[in-house]
């Protein structure tokens, strides 16, 4: 069956935080495996994530934190886990993060595979731990090589799953995902994926965060300039025919970075056919 997952981030305001409820309660019908809640750089929205978090367990849903470690102390991490833990949170998504600008020391813990150690040498198994992949490369990867094996000293160190950075070509999906195998890392990846509304916006924030944007897509975006009607047709057709290479390749579910709006998920998912929850997931897979 597919495994479905749905990200947040926590709001700024009280009305993103009202609008974000409604959407969750839109994303509902897809009986996700769990929400993830983003966590800001150095902490920065710590008692927003955690307040997001406690709504959607609250509402009957598994809720899954993302942490960061940079610029933290053990202390610190050992009092949000605590936190989770208090309030039932049996997921968590753990990673390294970016330090905020002006901020200079790395903290205790400086990479995601550290951090997962400390998890479980704190916590055992009380929390399934998530970590990060990057099927292009993290940006300050020295080598892919060297990536890979960073990736594989956090499956080492306990993480149970991976979901990735976004990407629009399948190839280097599974290309990482046979390197990976190659290497001994036997956990589920799970790949993210980021639906498209403003090309314009998703164009920036992939060159920040070195995810590519092939060609072919570019140059159709592009001619399609401030149309934005053909823009969400565009993004909807590429991204569900991205998911379908991606399930009928063997991905063992999606991970959709919904940026706090339910419609182009849903959309997507309907054409997928799980809109009406598992059976139709079982069924498409079986
Ligand atoms: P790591 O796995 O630690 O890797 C970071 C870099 O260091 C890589 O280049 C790696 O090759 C290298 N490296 C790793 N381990 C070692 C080691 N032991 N020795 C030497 N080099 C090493 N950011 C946020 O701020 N908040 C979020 O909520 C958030 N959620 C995310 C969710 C997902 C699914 C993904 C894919 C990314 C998310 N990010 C988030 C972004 C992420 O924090 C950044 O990409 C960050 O730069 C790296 O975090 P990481 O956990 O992947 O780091």
């Amino acid at each position: 069956m597919t495994e479905l997952s749905i990200e947040f981030f926590p709001p700024q305001t009280t009305e993103g935080v009202v609008k974000l409820k409604a959407e969750r309660e839109k994303l509902a019908c897809l009986r996700p495996e769990f929400f993830s809640v983003t966590y800001g750089a150095g902490g920065s929205t710590r008692e927003r994530t955690f307040a997001i978090v406690r709504e959607i367990a609250a509402a009957g849903f598994e809720a899954a934190p993302h942490l960061s470690c940079i610029g933290s102390t053990r202390a610190g991490i050992r009092d949000i886990l605590t936190g989770f833990r208090a309030e039932g949170i049996r997921r968590v998504v753990a990673l390294r993060g970016d330090l905020p600008s002006g901020m200079a020391d790395p903290g205790e813990l400086r990479y995601a595979n550290e951090l997962v150690e400390f998890i479980r040498a704190e916590t055992g198994n009380a929390f399934r731990i998530i970590v990060a992949a990057y099927p292009e490369w993290h940006p300050q990867a020295r080598t892919p090589a060297a990536d890979l094996q960073n990736f594989a000293r956090k499956a080492k160190a306990g993480a149970d799953a991976a979901i990735t950075q976004y990407f629009y070509n399948a190839d280097a999906y599974f290309h990482f995902v046979d390197k990976a195998r190659a290497l001994g890392v036997e956990i589920p990846v799970i790949p993210g994926i980021m639906p498209i509304v403003s090309f314009s916006k998703l164009a920036r924030f992939s060159d920040a965060c070195g995810a590519d944007i092939p060609r072919w897509m570019r140059k159709q975006f592009e001619s399609h300039g401030d149309d934005t009607d053909a823009i969400h047709a565009l993004g909807l057709e590429v991204v569900t025919r991205l998911c379908e290479r991606l399930l009928s390749g063997g991905a063992p579910g999606l991970h959709f970075y919904s940026m706090n709006t339910a419609a182009p998920t849903l959309e997507i998912c309907r054409r997928l056919g799980f809109v009406d929850g598992d059976t139709s997931r079982k069924q498409r897979n079986s």
